[in-house]
């Protein structure tokens, strides 16, 4: 086969600090493997800065005057959240026909030295080569058990996705071009990906400390992730509801006949308040949970059909 040419696609808010060694670490990267043949000369990174607030977008307006064929990127309208970044930069960058994109976090907390391993997977017939993480160590406690909590309920839902599963990820054209069809507003990528059928690999690897900054991800984004990957891909929360209030009914009918029972045949009133006051406060509790459920399907549809655009670029680098 011959050489690829590749896009590096980085989604960045506010991090300003590590623009530049980001840059030029995959900078580096891009050159090894150009001198191996692997990829072509007019391989380049693509930076979205997502609505950043801070000096990031400058060093990158920077950096592409000086290398404008190495390094382009665009700017959105406002925070539009990473997995848009993501979609924004395969669906931006495709136009410069590349063969092969790979998203990465712009902090390289994800071992960059690893994207040789990618290339090699799709050289090897692999569509879509995920990145899977060895560790957690750089999560904290809280992180580590809601993520694997969060897989465990993907797989009892019935979506097939691997444990540790993340955003650095080789995307064919083939691939971008299918991903291109799918118009959500609400975009869960790992699911997405694996809904698309094409040949799949991984690549394991490490993840290291942040070195520059905090994390973007607050909880409040990483919860929202959560149930947009739950809502979009799994309607079994839905027909749990359902089981839930047909169980509800047969069991309410039961105790309405036996009470009838007790008293045409016994005569005997029933004792115990406090057994109706803790059913009703049970069964009022479900009730709201399932009206809860059905909302955040029913928020997810809102959200859907408005079908607004999922993202707005306000500058582009070409
Ligand atoms: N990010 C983004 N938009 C956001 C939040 C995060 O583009 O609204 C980017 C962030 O700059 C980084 C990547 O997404 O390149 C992963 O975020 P982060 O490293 O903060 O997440 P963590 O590694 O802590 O899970
Ligand atoms: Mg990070």
């Amino acid at each position: 086969m011959d050489a690829l040419k590749l896009v590096i696609i980085l989604p960045e808010y506010n991090e300003e600090e590590c623009i530049e060694d980001t840059t030029g670490r995959l900078l580096s990267v891009i050159e090894n493997l150009q001198q191996e043949k692997l990829i072509t000369n007019d391989s380049f990174i693509f930076w979205i800065s997502d609505g950043s607030t801070d000096n990031s977008w400058k060093l990158i307006e920077k950096i592409h005057s000086e290398k404008p064929d190495k390094v382009k990127g665009i700017k959105f309208s406002k925070n539009f959240g990473n997995q848009k970044a993501i979609l924004a930069g395969l669906f931006e960058s495709y136009k410069y026909g590349a063969d092969c994109f790979i998203s990465i976090d712009s902090d390289l907390q994800q071992d960059e030295l690893k994207i040789k391993e990618f290339i090699q997977k799709y050289k090897s017939g692999a569509k879509i080569v995920a990145g899977i993480r060895n560790n957690r160590e750089t999560d904290g406690i809280i992180k580590k058990i809601t993520a694997l909590a969060f897989y465990k309920l993907m797989n009892i839902l019935g979506v097939n996705l691997k444990v540790n599963h993340s955003d650095y990820r080789l995307v064919s054209r083939d691939a971008v071009e299918a991903l291109q069809k799918f118009g959500e507003t609400n975009l869960f990528l790992r699911g997405i990906f694996n809904e698309l059928g094409f040949k799949q690999d991984y690549v394991y690897f490490d993840v290291k400390p942040r070195k520059y900054g905090k994390t973007k991800f607050t909880s409040d984004k990483m919860f929202s992730l959560a149930l947009n990957g739950i809502t979009s891909f799994s309607i079994v929360p839905l027909r749990f509801v359902s089981y839930v209030g047909i169980l509800m009914s047969i069991i309410s009918f039961i105790i309405g006949f036996s009470a009838w029972w007790e008293k045409v045949f016994n005569n005997s009133t029933i004792p115990g308040w406090a057994t109706i006051i803790v059913t009703i406060g049970f069964v009022g509790g479900i009730q709201i949970l399932c009206i809860g459920i059905i909302g955040e399907y029913l928020g997810q549809l809102f959200q859907e059909v408005k079908s607004r655009p999922r993202y707005i670029i306000e500058k582009e680098l070409k």
